[in-house]
């Protein structure tokens, strides 16, 4: 088994351990480095699932990318994109509501698209994301001007 990230070898305790907690299997010094990030930012487990099958897919995807105003879950720079995962879609109140969309309305003036991601549709379907965020850069590539 090869770390997910650097592609080093790792032991299957090692595996077992990091699997067990991100559903990923890292290295000791990935595992210290996720927990850091996720210290930091308070990152959704599932971002951390969605970025390597993001990373593993060709995507050069970034965890925790800060934009100028805040910190986004994953970015992939090459198409402008940002992906904000989802998890406490059900307490969704009138205030944070419009500091979405202040927040969309910054990207977008920067030429960023931002979509969000529920947790559970990582959680249940991951390929599928994946498929569909590959689906949407393809057509963010369309539309960006090559100069
Ligand atoms: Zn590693």
């Amino acid at each position: 088994m090869t770390c997910c990230d650097c592609k080093k070898d790792i032991s299957f305790l090692e595996q077992q351990r990091s699997l067990e907690k991100y559903g990923v299997a890292l290295c000791q010094r990935h595992s210290s480095l996720i927990d850091k990030i996720r210290r930091n930012n308070n990152t959704p487990l599932e971002a951390v699932q969605l970025y390597y099958a993001l990373k593993e897919a060709g995507t050069n995807p970034m965890l925790e990318w800060w934009d100028g105003h805040k910190s986004i879950d994953i970015a992939i720079s090459r198409v402008k994109l940002n992906i904000e995962v989802e998890t406490e879609y059900q307490m969704l109140t009138h205030e944070q509501a419009i500091q979405d969309l202040e927040e969309a309305m910054h990207s977008f003036k920067n030429g960023f698209t931002t979509i969000r991601i529920p947790s559970v549709v990582i959680k249940y379907y991951l390929a599928d994301t994946v498929r569909n965020i590959q689906g949407i850069m393809e057509g963010l590539k369309a539309n960006i001007k090559v100069i």
